[in-house]
Parts: structure tokens; sequence; C-alpha cells
């Protein structure tokens, strides 16, 4: 399984899923139909199945389109979605299992960015593959989603649950906010030496015009501050509070930013 990223919108990504072999392919989160329907063009390849990880049209609006051109695609989505994902028919929950070409995805829900929020995770099956998290809205290269319809609690349980998968996990987020992210990171964890490099690094690629998607979860792990609410300097930065107080501190500062 190839994973190709195309642009979208002013700064959306959508993920292609591409099995050579069978000449079949999967998207992630079509904002538009366009740019998949030309690669997909270009890869002679036909679309089995949309995985989409929530209803925000940037992440739906091409799944209409989709399903004309390929009539037999699957349509999956979050249980909790059910009447918001255009031509939504597979309705996941927690633990859930999808399959596209040799990988198993596994659901995680991921509440907090929409109540209804999944993410899809596929764990590594073979020697040389490498875990591919497709995220959404949820975890971003260096911050994490607006609660629209979730609370803090929710969102450190969500977060939690992408923390505990491996370090060389891909992480494969829906926007490039990076550098931004980055900016807004080093105003609450300034000590943090492994985020003035990342910073700088980011600051390097986005000159150059290059993506920052996909990040490795290990460095998410060392620098993004939304998942590192337990960690002595952010708590302390959030005046001691706990680790959903400190996250809900970092979240109000970063929607202020
Ligand atoms: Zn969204
Ligand atoms: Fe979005």
């Amino acid at each position: 399984m190839q994973v190709i990223r195309l642009a979208a919108l002013s700064d959306n990504y959508i993920f292609v899923l591409h099995d050579p072999n069978q000449n079949i392919a999967a998207v992630v989160d079509p904002a538009e139909a366009k740019p998949v329907l030309q690669k997909l063009n270009e890869l002679k390849a036909s679309l089995v199945a949309i995985f989409n990880t929530h209803h925000h049209n940037d992440h739906v609006g091409g799944n209409r389109e989709l399903m004309q051109q390929f009539p037999d695609v699957t349509v999956y989505g979050g249980a909790e979605d059910k009447g918001r994902i255009p031509g939504q028919q597979v309705f996941l929950q927690q633990g859930d299992r999808v399959e596209f070409a040799q990988r198993t995805a596994e659901v995680i829900f991921v509440p907090g960015h929409t109540r209804a929020h999944i993410a899809y995770y596929f764990p590594p099956e073979n020697p040389g593959e490498t875990g591919e998290l497709f995220c959404g809205d949820t975890l971003f290269a260096g911050g994490c989603g607006r609660l629209f319809e979730g609370t803090p609690t929710q969102m450190v349980d969500s977060l939690s649950k992408l923390r505990s998968l491996p370090d060389d996990t891909r992480v494969w987020c829906a926007h490039e906010y990076t550098l931004n992210n980055l900016k807004f990171a080093l105003t609450v964890d300034a000590q943090n030496a492994d985020l003035q490099t990342r910073y700088d690094e980011v600051k390097a690629s986005r000159s150059r015009k290059e993506a920052t998607v996909p990040s490795l979860l290990g460095v998410e792990k060392h620098t993004n501050p939304f998942l590192r609410w337990d960690q002595p300097a952010l708590q302390s930065a959030a005046n001691n509070r706990d680790s959903v107080q400190t996250f809900a501190w970092i979240r109000g500062m970063k929607d202020k930013f």
C-alpha cells in the first residue's frame, strides 16, 4: 500500500492509498473530487473505498462526485456521524477493522474536534512496513484540532489513544498547519530544545514550499504541546494544573494565538 499525498483547497491534504498489484485505490478525506480523479486517472486505478474521519466539508466535499464516478465505492465514517457524511454506508466504532488491499486498519474513536471523529490506524504487518495513522483534524503536526463539539477531557482521552501508538508511526494529518503550530508551541514550551530544532527545520522546509506531512509520532511526542499535558514544564507554564487542565490551558492559549 502506497500513500500519495494530494494538496487541496487552501491548506488541506487528501491521501490516496494505492495498491498497484490490484489497480485499486482508496481515499482518506476527499475535500474535493478533482485532484483525486486526476490522480486515479494517472494511476489507472479504480476507487474502492472512501475513508472519512469526520463530517466537515473540507473532509467530505468530494464524496458525491467520487461516488458518481465510481458507483461501487464504499463510504466509511464514524457511527456517530450518521446523517452528516454524504453517502455514508459503513458506520464505524472504536475497535472496528476495515480492510484495504493487504492491510487492515483499526478504527480509533477520537471525539473532541467533533463528537464523532474517528482515526484509521494501519499497523505494520510485514517487515519493511510502517504504521500509518490517518487522524483527520484530531492530531496535527505540532498541534491538534479545535474543540468544536468536545471537551478537553474527551480530547485528552482521544489524544492518549493516539499517543500510545509506536514512535515510528507516520502521522498523516489533514492540514498543513505545522509552522504556525510550532510557532505557538514555542510560546508555551520555550525551553524544549527538540521543539526549537523542529521549528527551525519546518521553517526551512516551508520556505522551500515542501510539505511537512507526514510527521513521525515519536517526534510529535517530544515536540507537540498537545501531547505533553503531563510534562512538568507545561504543567508549570499552566500554573501547576493537572493534565486535563493543562491541556485545556494550552488549547485556550492556542485559540487566542
Ligand atoms: Zn474539521
Ligand atoms: Fe479540516
